[in-house]
């Protein structure tokens, strides 16, 4: 992989084709991945029950509906979005138009992560392509099926030198890092996303950041707690808790603690009655070895610090296979809780007063999601006044990544920028100014050389217009 020539070729495609092409030429090349996806949902099922037993249910919820679902907002959308806005003008520039162009950054790099490997790849490639960019995307190696796949679909629907993947890992990504990208869209870890963001500085590059965070979740005790209970037990454990806004801990009110752990419990049992059949098929694997025995590591700390195991999977290392764990009473310095889990560990701590809890959550990296269980609409507005966090649900979780009309995105630590739908439009394009002048031409009355009369004719205009 030369990555200085796939650039180059990039760039030149961009400059003679990709800028230039219209709406509906843009179009019909998001009608082709749309067909593609549609003709190979079970070679898509099947990459991503290879990579980490994804089970199917899951795969074509959160990886074929969703980059479905945004790819037809954007078709619908984008003449709209693609057509100059005309602005008020202020008076003093009567005779003249102004109008915002959105027009494409140039030459685009997608890294993704492997979490969702096909819709972290395949969906910001939709607003490059939406945008008028040429793309390279590179997959992450640790999902290679999907990988692979995400690659056949780029090379089925488009030339080489217009969208292309990489398939690789830390090398070939650095390799690519080192070109003068557009835009750079990442998924990923806080860690890299460091060393995205300092390789870009280096052209000036602009970044889309998408991190990962430690989500908290309030639970009030006005919440409905077995609903809650349902919920967070599914949003947790949905792709092994291997998902960037999963729950990471929660906070339970004091007064309903003992009776929100028996109904976790309770939903536990309900949602995975199957998780002893061999092998178990209603939940994913863990992507590797080291994600596994971080899950062991994680669990035994939080265990010498006093943390209390209430419901602990069965577990098949060969696998990688953690089933869905629940632990009580975890102190607030657990890794459990300072780290982002990833993983199918849920940990439970009780408050007695919400401010400590604000102040905690105020002394972690700024949450890429924060969810509140509660049926006080003043106490949710509360959570949410004060606390910052890239996303919010209440009374569920995980559904904000499903709203393609949403920003997604962290804040602070958590990330830098916004993508889906309209929002991954807005990070591959650049909103250019445009005036046109007509012929009445206020300026003319403020040239130099500065008389007196011309002052009067300035001060005139500085004061009524
Ligand atoms: P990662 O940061 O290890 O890898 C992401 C990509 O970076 C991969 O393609 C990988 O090949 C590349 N990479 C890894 N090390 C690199 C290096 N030293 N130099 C250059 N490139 C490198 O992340 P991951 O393990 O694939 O994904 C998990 C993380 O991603 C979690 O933190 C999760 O929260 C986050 N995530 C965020 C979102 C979001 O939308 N905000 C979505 C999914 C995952």
């Amino acid at each position: 992989m030369d990555a200085k020539k796939i650039f180059t070729a990039h760039s030149n495609f961009f400059q003679s084709h990709a800028r230039l092409l219209s709406v509906s030429e843009r179009k019909k090349s998001l009608r082709k991945i749309d067909r593609w996806i549609v003709s190979h949902e079970g070679a898509i099922i099947n990459s991503l029950w290879q990579d980490f037993r994804k089970p199917a249910p899951e795969t074509l919820l959160s990886e074929i509906k969703m980059v479905r679902d945004e790819l037809s907002l954007i078709r619908q959308s984008l003449a709209t979005w693609a057509r100059p806005e005309t602005t008020p003008n202020p008076l003093t520039l009567i005779g003249s138009r102004s109008q915002i162009y959105r027009q494409p950054k140039g030459p685009a790099l997608i890294i993704g992560a492997w979490n969702y490997p096909f819709t972290l790849t395949i969906g910001p490639l939709l607003g490059a392509i939406a945008a008028g960019c040429t793309a390279v995307v590179k997959p992450s190696e640790l999902a290679p099926a999907t990988s692979q796949l995400v690659a056949d679909l780029v090379a089925d629907c488009f030339d080489p030198d217009y969208i292309t993947v990489v398939q690789g890992g830390i090398p070939e990504t650095q390799a690519l890092l080192e070109q003068p990208w557009g835009h750079i869209f990442f998924t990923g870890s806080k860690r890299v996303g460091r060393i995205v963001m300092e390789a870009a500085a280096q052209h000036l590059s602009s970044v889309t950041l998408e991190l990962g965070g430690e989500n908290p979740v309030i639970i009030d005790k006005s919440a409905n707690l077995s609903a809650a209970a349902a919920q967070l037990v599914w949003g947790k454990f949905f792709n092994a808790g291997q998902t960037c806004i999963a729950p990471n801990h929660l906070f339970i009110d004091r007064a309903v603690y003992d009776s929100f752990l028996e109904e976790l419990q309770k939903a536990l049992t309900d949602l995975y009655s199957r998780e002893n059949e061999q092998p178990a098929t209603d939940i994913a694997c863990l992507i590797g070895a080291s994600h596994f025995e971080r899950m062991q590591q994680l669990l035994s700390d939080a265990e010498a610090q006093g943390a209390q195991v209430v419901v602990q999977g069965k577990q098949e290392p060969d696998a990688h296979y953690f089933g869905p764990t629940i632990v009580k009473d975890v102190p607030l310095n657990s890794p459990l809780v300072q780290e982002e889990v990833f993983g199918p560990i849920l940990s439970c701590i009780p408050y007695d007063d919400i401010q400590p809890v604000y102040q905690h959550i105020d002394s972690q990296d700024a949450a890429l999601a924060l969810y509140v269980f509660a049926r006080n609409r003043r106490f949710v507005d509360q959570v949410i006044a004060h606390t910052t966090a890239g996303t919010t649900v209440v009374n569920t979780v995980n559904i904000q990544f499903a709203n393609p009309h949403l920003p997604f995105g962290g804040v602070g630590k958590s990330g830098v920028g916004k993508g889906h739908g309209w929002y991954s439009y807005a990070a591959f394009t650049h909103p250019r100014a445009v005036v046109r002048q007509g012929p009445l031409a206020l300026n003319r009355f403020i040239f130099p050389p500065y008389t007196p009369a011309r002052e009067r004719v300035v001060r005139w205009l500085y004061r009524w217009f």
